[in-house]
């Protein structure tokens, strides 16, 4: 039952509100009134992909699967996951969702964003579960 309340509790703190805000415009400095490309198109389709998946949903439904095999859920923090590098920790002050790559300045790594952001999830997840091991 601790399990099951512990995923709730995390459902309701995910804050999908902030996930699917919209891209602020960018004033172009050179032409007053007008505005520079912002990315909101890309945004809009990630919004709609974040809505369409119903993460509490999915949370909920992976705590109670994960309870009736006797495994274990551990949700991390995905602050950063994308903008730090997996493979020396440096983190980049900005990383536009267009940009697909994460390339570190600090060590060179270069790797997908996505996979970069996965390796970076499993070793907060893998600190986490030892840590209340
Ligand atoms: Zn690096």
């Amino acid at each position: 039952m601790l399990l099951i309340e512990r995923c709730s509790a995390w459902a309701r703190a995910l804050q999908t509100g902030n996930l699917v805000r919209r891209a602020e415009p960018k004033p172009d400095p050179d032409a007053p009134g007008a505005f520079l490309p912002n990315g909101a198109a890309a945004k809009s389709g990630l919004t709609k992909s974040i809505l369409d998946a119903g993460w509490q949903t999915l949370i909920t439904l992976v705590c109670a699967k994960a309870a009736d095999a006797a495994r274990t859920v551990v949700l991390v923090n995905p602050a950063y996951t994308s903008r730090t590098c997996s493979g020396c920790g440096h983190v980049l002050a900005s990383l536009a969702l267009a940009e697909r790559e994460h390339v570190c300045p600090a060590c060179g790594v270069i790797s997908d964003r996505d996979v970069n952001a996965a390796i970076n999830i499993l070793r907060a997840g893998t600190a986490l579960r030892q840590a209340s091991a």
